[in-house]
């Protein structure tokens, strides 16, 4: 079982609750942001670019759990910034956990092994470590030479002490399936509980823009990564998202399944655009103009856009739509393997792109300096 018993009856039943109650556009994860700094510079980043008095600004536990209690779900992912920055985030957690929700700390793990003491192992908590891939296509992508043996370093340490860990692997234009297969493998390995996989999203202000993929491309590429799965891998997202991301399934986003609450407020219309912000949950849902978003809309912002945070929750949806979605999601999760002939093929064919030189936006040193820079006059 990817997840625990327990919280995926909790979900189901917080999910048929919501269709019970007739109510249509139900958040499924909050997305807790509370602070943009990071320890790292990714050429994918949209969040670090903010000037130095936003990247200083972080939510306080209050304002954490006011936002969780507003919107109510069953589960918080903490993504960033890099949470383990938060000088609070010990205490974010525990306030959560003791509210019985479902946390997913999202962590590029630089520092996990190191403050792993401050928290305590829990079937609410899990640590989802960012893991682009292997070695080298890591490292490439978090623009860090080492990045990625500290990374594996912090999920193994982790996993000793007790935790749930899992894995976010966020896939650009490059990415090798081989290589991406290979490196499910050594997840599994080491122990990770489930693993999460997302195509990127095309940021307006990351400082690459050329290795965003395309939706044809990305159903290619995920057709060849997700097809003749291994008995051994374990997903942590919906069986119907991954068939999407594959080609499978047509779904239709669903912006706010997984609404996110920063230093700015709510903000509309999901995790990945910034078309203002609401005081209330409440005003996001009945102010945001919900048409104007979605590949169907026309929206070029969302003309490629198949990413987690936007469609996860329309898989989930989907599943507990219908007996023939409850089915389908069965089906997915207990018998089917995905043999794919033409998806073997694919693999086999693949011809592995160059990817250039490393390229360190950031080196360590700068990276650690500028964040012991934020951090002493945020009086850490
Ligand atoms: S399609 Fe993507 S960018 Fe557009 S609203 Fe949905 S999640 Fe946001």
């Amino acid at each position: 079982m990817a997840v625990p018993v327990s919280q995926a009856w909790t979900v189901a039943t917080y999910v048929l609750k919501q269709k019970l109650k007739g109510r249509k556009k139900y958040p499924l994860v909050l997305m807790l942001e509370p602070l943009f700094r990071c320890n790292l510079a990714c050429a994918g980043c949209g969040k670090i670019q903010y000037p130095a008095h936003i990247l200083k600004a972080e939510l306080s536990p209050e304002d954490c759990f006011n936002a969780v209690e507003e919107c109510g779900t069953p589960m918080v992912a903490i993504p960033g910034g890099e949470p383990l920055l938060h000088p609070q985030m010990p205490e974010i957690v525990a306030g959560l956990v003791a509210r019985k929700k479902y946390v997913y700390m999202c962590t590029n793990a630089l520092l996990l092994k190191e403050k792993l003491h401050l928290f305590k192992p829990s079937k609410y908590l899990s640590f989802s470590v960012h893991v682009d891939g292997q070695r080298e296509h890591h490292d490439f992508s978090v623009c860090r030479e080492g990045g990625y043996d500290i990374a594996m370093e912090g999920v193994r340490a982790a996993v000793a002490a007790g935790f749930r860990v899992t894995t976010n692997t966020t896939l650009f234009d490059g990415a090798d399936p081989n290589s991406v297969r290979a490196h499910f493998d050594e997840l599994m390995t080491v122990g990770v509980e489930s693993m999460m996989v997302s195509p990127g999203y095309t940021y307006d202000k990351a400082p690459d823009q050329k290795h965003f993929l395309g939706r044809a491309r990305s159903k290619k590429l995920f057709r060849s990564i997700l097809s003749n799965r291994k008995k051994t891998w374990r997903f942590n997202a919906s069986p119907i998202f991954m068939e999407f991301l594959m080609g499978k399934k047509d779904l239709t986003c669903t912006p706010w399944g997984m609404p996110t609450f920063s230093i700015f407020g709510w903000q509309k219309p999901c995790y990945l655009l910034q078309d203002g912000y609401a005081d209330s949950f409440k005003e996001l849902v009945e102010t945001v103009q919900w048409s104007n978003y979605g590949t169907e809309s026309g929206n070029p912002q969302c003309a490629n856009c198949m990413v987690h945070s936007g469609y996860e929750a329309s898989g989930v949806n989907y599943t507990f739509g219908s007996i023939k979605g409850l089915l389908q999601t069965a089906k997915a999760i207990f018998f089917n393997k995905y043999e794919d002939e033409g998806a073997m093929k694919l693999l086999n064919e693949w011809k592995p792109a160059h990817s250039g030189p490393l390229v360190q936006i950031a080196s360590p040193t700068s990276a650690a300096e500028k964040t012991s820079e934020l951090q002493g006059v945020s009086g850490d």
